[in-house]
């Protein structure tokens, strides 16, 4: 501990910081203590409209700035993440409970981000169609247009980053509402892009109530596409809003991973790395490895190894040096989590590690509960926490129709040695993103993305620049 919270926070329009002024405000909350540390201003509708005819007017700007340059400007911005890693970090820490080593690694994958998107943003080629008669056609790529970007709070820097990193790169111009959770990383990060030379009104940051702030966004005819990460309902929500302008729509939305653990895996090696991983930022991952389907011949010497470690898993303030894990990130948590977990207990489930909340701030135990039935809220419910889910399977074919048998398909994992299941499972399992032997499924190169209800569209890789981009063809005689 011992590092305080520093931040000025305000919003960003068209090239200006706003501060309070008369604005209404929501408190900034430290989730170790529960305690409000900060006052965070709310944009207002005349606000909202300011950004909007900012983002029209600096599109025309950013969309004619050669590639070349809109990377410079992400490559330098990406440099003064690095540079101020250590102050950003320890804000989001404070901000949304994270221990500060993962908070660092968070800023260094975002910073990642601008620099893989300015170099993609110099490969957005188009074709040339040569027809028999002489008539030829270009086939080019542009920037959809403004796009307004709504990102949660359990990765607010690394998923703010994914989404302007693209659409920067593109060359859109963009509103950007992050989660009013964690004002100060997040105005940070935008402060990078500013320092860095982005033109005026390219980045416009506003926090605010989140309906009324995407109602007003998503209903401007400026707005062109809607990119949100976050909750299906609220997801299906913002498409219905999207669905009356016909604005293009990327949707990450919730998973519930299923983790296959078949008997020819290396038990011990696997057990050291799903641990640490199932109770990486408390769970609240939407890639959380969280379904533990495990072969009946190796289930309870995997629950026994699984709980043991579990007890190993030291929580506390995520400045403390010892803290592996910190508290929830809001206060809506902690009691959806223990309600999910009575109710499995209910029914039958055996509570093998963890299962309460702690009596300060949104901690909640590290769980792990065994013989979950299938009826039980937790295995049909996303709990977005640090709460693993363990049941039995018999053959590869009960395996995949366990992984599949939700509406969610984002990501999912798999532990063998075979080929041939590895094989298998790549093609039957129902997901965005599948992991053999592994749980690292984003990187600033690959796409990621889910199928069914965790939503469609790619973020990361050349599918995630695409997405900001449309087609035109030019026929010329
Ligand atoms: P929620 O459904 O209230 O909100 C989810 C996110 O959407 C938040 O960031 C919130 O600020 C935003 N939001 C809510 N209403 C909005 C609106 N009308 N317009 C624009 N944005 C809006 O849920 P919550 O309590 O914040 O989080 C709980 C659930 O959300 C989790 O169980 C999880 O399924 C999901 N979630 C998913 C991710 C992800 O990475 N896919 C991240 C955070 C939360």
């Amino acid at each position: 501990m011992g590092k305080s919270y520093d931040a000025e926070l305000a919003l960003f329009i068209n090239g200006s910081w706003r501060v309070g002024e008369g604005r209404d405000s929501f408190a900034v909350i430290d989730p170790a203590s529960g305690d409000a540390i900060a006052q965070v201003p709310l944009a207002s509708a005349a606000d909202l409209d300011e950004a909007l005819a900012g983002a029209d007017r600096a599109f025309s700007v950013w969309q004619a700035t050669p590639a070349e340059a809109r990377g410079t400007v992400l490559r330098k911005a990406a440099a003064l993440l690095r540079d101020r890693s250590e102050a950003i970090a320890t804000l989001l820490t404070l901000e949304q409970g994270k221990p500060l080593a993962e908070a660092r690694s968070e800023v260094a994958a975002s910073a990642q981000l601008f620099d893989w998107c300015a170099e993609e943003a110099t490969r957005l080629y188009g074709r040339t169609l040569v027809r028999p008669t002489g008539q030829r056609a270009m086939v080019n790529r542009q920037p959809v247009g403004p796009v307004a970007i709504f990102t949660p709070w359990n990765f607010p820097l690394y998923l703010l980053a994914k989404k302007l990193a693209a659409a920067l790169g593109a060359g859109c111009s963009v509103v950007a509402k992050p989660p009013e959770e964690t004002p100060g990383c997040t105005g940070a990060l935008v402060r990078c892009l500013a320092d860095a030379g982005l033109p005026q009104g390219v980045v416009q940051l506003v926090h605010g109530a989140p309906d009324m702030v995407s109602r007003h966004l998503i209903a401007s005819p400026v707005i062109r596409k809607v990119s949100f990460t976050g909750s299906v309902p609220v997801g299906r929500h913002l498409m219905r809003l999207a669905a009356d302008g016909l604005k293009r729509v990327t949707m990450e939305l919730g998973g519930h991973a299923p983790v296959l653990v078949f008997d020819d895996c290396d038990l011990e090696k696997t057990l050291d790395l799903v641990v640490p991983q199932k109770f990486r930022n408390a769970g609240q991952v939407c890639v959380s490895p969280t379904r533990f389907y495990v072969q009946e011949s190796i289930y309870q010497r995997f629950v026994d190894g699984f709980a043991a470690r579990t007890h190993g898993v030291t929580t506390g303030h995520g400045l403390d040096a010892g803290s592996k894990m910190g508290p929830l990130s809001n206060a809506r948590r902690p009691g959806s989590i223990e309600a999910l977990v009575e109710d499995a207990a209910a029914k039958g489930a055996r509570v093998m590690a963890g299962g309460k909340r702690g009596n300060a701030g949104y901690f909640f135990q590290p769980t792990l509960l065994a013989d979950v039935p299938d009826n039980a809220d937790i295995m049909n419910n996303e709990p977005f926490g640090p709460v693993a889910v363990a049941a039995p399977f018999s053959t590869l074919e009960d395996a995949v129709a366990k992984a599949n048998r939700l509406p969610f398909g984002l990501a999912a994992f798999a532990f063998t040695e075979g080929l041939r299941t590895a094989n298998l499972l790549g093609d039957a399992i129902e997901a965005g993103m599948v992991g053999i032997n592994t749980f690292a499924v984003s990187a600033a190169d690959a796409p990621f993305g889910g199928v069914k209800d965790s939503g469609f569209g790619s973020e990361g890789g050349i599918e995630g620049m695409d997405s900001y981009l449309v087609t035109k063809a030019i026929h010329m005689a």
